[in-house]
């Protein structure tokens, strides 16, 4: 946020009291009880108060959302046999209904997940929007090829849905994973059963509301809310679903793979956690450097699979950096996402909160340094104050571990060489970034970190338009781009015989 007064009047537009609206499960269009009769609450993060009972889904409920994504996707449904461009208008608008009710979903999100109202609206919200837009101009342009195969024959292929697409979000960004998610997923013309985390349901159940809204035929698209070991497994292990799509842990990405594994193979693709190095030499513009390595760790309170949470800064200006890097770090306003002057708000849950002070004390018992912060904020709410920890050796927890919370660490490094082996030094494989003013040094670090993004002087600035995901246990398949559309796509070759050459 650049400008204050812009600011301001943004804050001003969050309901600090948005109506729950929707707390049900989504299913054919309609609003479902759970079939067990249980309900599971929401909490707000900043108050540790609960917000609303949502319907918990489980197996019998993904049972039934399964059934209905099958419908929809029969031979001859209306979904099969709208034209690819009205599956392109219809999402288009969705976007649009998603943009009209902005503010109101960004206040929703500032009470389920805690985040800064600006980031919600600003962030998450347009995020949203852009990816549903980008996806709704995919829909009439996904297409095969005609091959020159051998022979009097003709062969083309075509790229048809995969079918019924079981689809499990984190709460770090709900809107948008949903996006990434529900986006190639419908351009292709699948049907989708969504899971939100349990920590975050409320924003995706009212995105549900707009598919009615927006005119998609029952069935195409279902939400259920629930617990992951049920609802999430059940997804996971079915025999009716697809594939399946997930976003969250390595944990949980390694038993949806076995689930899938045990039930039909269904197709999996997993994007999971990190631990990214972002390499700083000492030719960068230093203030730039820092600013950007502090984004790149505190941003959305350090919830990001890609966060840059291993700081790599070459030895000679390593004081230097790390001094610069407390200040800011301690220039934060923590508090509760609607206040005005808030940047930094809770982590999502009570779990998140306990696993990072944990990893923080874990810091200080190794012997890293601590340069500011170092506990909670205040007695309620899950507020952890900005952590930077300095002299940060490789086999340090700080250093192994993804943390998930706002926690810097900065790793002093000498030559090239050093930086890159240390950087692959992981299990991780999501994203890396490299600071330099030296175009050799920049290729070098690109062409030799196992990830799959590198940034070149900037850190995740969120191009939507290129494919996301990871290497080795950041997991595999692509998001985002039109990489994203093979993830959705199975491929048909069809092979006529003709009665002779031409
Ligand atoms: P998680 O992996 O447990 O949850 C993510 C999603 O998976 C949620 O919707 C959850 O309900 C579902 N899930 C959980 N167990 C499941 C199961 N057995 N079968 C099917 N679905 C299941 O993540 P978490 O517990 O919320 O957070 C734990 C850690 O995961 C964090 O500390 C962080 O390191 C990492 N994480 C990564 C991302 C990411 O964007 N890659 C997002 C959230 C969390
Ligand atoms: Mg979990």
């Amino acid at each position: 946020m650049e400008d204050m007064a812009q600011f301001a009047q943004l804050a001003q537009l969050a309901q600090r009291n948005p109506e729950i609206k929707y707390t049900e499960i989504f299913i054919n269009n309609e609003w479902h009880n759970s079939v067990s009769g249980k309900t599971f609450p929401t909490i707000n993060p900043a108050t540790e108060e609960k917000i609303a009972d949502v319907q918990e889904g489980d197996k019998a409920d993904v049972d039934k959302a399964v059934a209905a994504a099958r419908a929809a996707f029969k031979l001859g449904s209306p979904w099969r046999t709208m034209d690819a461009s009205q599956r392109g208008r219809l999402m288009h608008k969705l976007a649009d209904l998603v943009e009209r009710d902005s503010v109101y979903l960004a206040s929703l999100e500032v009470l389920d997940n805690g985040k800064p109202f600006v980031d919600a609206y600003e962030g998450d919200l347009g995020e949203i929007v852009n990816v549903l837009r980008y996806y709704a101009g995919w829909s009439d342009k996904v297409c095969g090829k005609t091959i020159p195969v051998d022979g009097p024959m003709f062969s083309y292929t075509r790229h048809e849905p995969v079918g019924v697409c079981g689809q499990i979000i984190p709460w770090n960004y709900p809107l948008p994973m949903m996006a990434w998610k529900i986006g190639p997923a419908l351009a292709c013309g699948n049907t989708v059963i969504l899971k939100p985390a349990e920590q975050t349901p409320l924003t995706a159940l009212h995105v549900a509301a707009l598919v009615v809204e927006a005119g998609f035929p029952p069935g195409v698209m279902n939400v259920v809310p629930g617990y992951g070991p049920t609802a999430g497994a059940a997804i996971a292990e079915h025999m009716d679903v697809d594939k399946v799509a997930f976003t969250g842990s390595t944990e949980v990405g390694r038993i949806i793979q076995q689930a899938a594994g045990k039930s039909n193979l269904k197709r999996v693709s997993l994007e999971l956690g990190g631990k990214s190095p972002l390499i700083v030499f000492a030719d960068s513009d230093l203030d730039d450097a820092v600013e950007t390595a502090h984004g790149a760790l505190f941003g959305n309170m350090g919830q990001c699979c890609c966060a840059g949470s291993r700081t790599f800064v070459e030895e000679t200006i390593y004081d230097e950096f790390v001094k610069r890097s407390v200040a800011r770090a301690n220039s934060h306003t923590v508090g509760q996402g609607f206040d005005l002057k808030v940047d930094h708000g809770p982590q999502v849950d009570k779990e998140q909160f306990d696993k990072i002070l944990a990893l923080i004390e874990k810091g200080k018992e190794e012997g890293a340094q601590l340069g500011c912060g170092g506990s909670r904020h205040g007695d309620k709410g899950y507020f952890v104050q900005p952590t930077v920890f300095y002299d940060v050796q490789d086999h340090m927890k700080i250093a192994t571990d993804e943390i998930f919370g706002p926690v810097q660490s900065i790793i002093k490094f000498k030559s090239i060489e050093e930086a890159i082996d240390r950087a692959n030094n992981t299990t991780y494989g999501l994203a890396a970034g490299v600071f330099t003013k030296d175009i050799d040094k920049a290729l070098t670090i690109a062409n030799s970190v196992q990830a799959g993004s590198v940034w070149v002087n900037c850190y995740d600035p969120g191009t939507l338009q290129a494919p996301f995901g990871g290497f080795k246990m950041s997991g595999h398949g692509r998001e985002l781009g039109e990489y994203a559309l093979h993830e959705y796509t199975e491929v048909k070759t069809v092979t006529i015989k003709l009665p002779q050459k031409c």
